[in-house]
């Protein structure tokens, strides 16, 4: 089990969850951020944090966004487990049904 960051990041990607990770796990992809469910230390200290809840425990994702669970692992697929976010940098990708969406820009 891990926590995991779901639709509501889409276009946002304000990165405040990002300076509360203390294990640096929280990669920035095209349009969202993606947690490593391997390298999360499960603390909980990005949910609050998150200005929009994108952040779920796994457990507790809304049915309706269950399909990120399996984006914020496929997005590893090839990265494998870097140990760290910040020297890898942005990763211009996303999973297809992600790519997908409209823009989600509230203004
Ligand atoms: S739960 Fe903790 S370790 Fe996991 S992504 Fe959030 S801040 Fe990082
Ligand atoms: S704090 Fe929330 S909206 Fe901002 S980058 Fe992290 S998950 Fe996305």
């Amino acid at each position: 089990m891990t926590y995991t960051i779901a639709e509501p990041c889409v276009d946002v990607l304000d990165k405040a969850c990002i300076e509360e990770c203390p294990v640096d796990c929280i990669y920035e992809g095209a349009r969202m951020l993606y947690i490593h469910p391997d390298e999360c230390v499960d603390c909980g200290a990005c949910e609050p944090v998150c200005p929009v809840e994108a952040i779920f425990y796994e457990d507790d994702v809304p049915d309706e966004w269950a399909a990120y669970v399996t984006a914020n692992v496929d997005f590893f697929d090839d990265l494998g487990s870097p140990g760290g976010a910040a020297k890898v940098g942005k990763i211009d990708h996303d999973a297809a049904f992600i790519k997908a969406l409209p823009p989600m820009n509230q203004e």
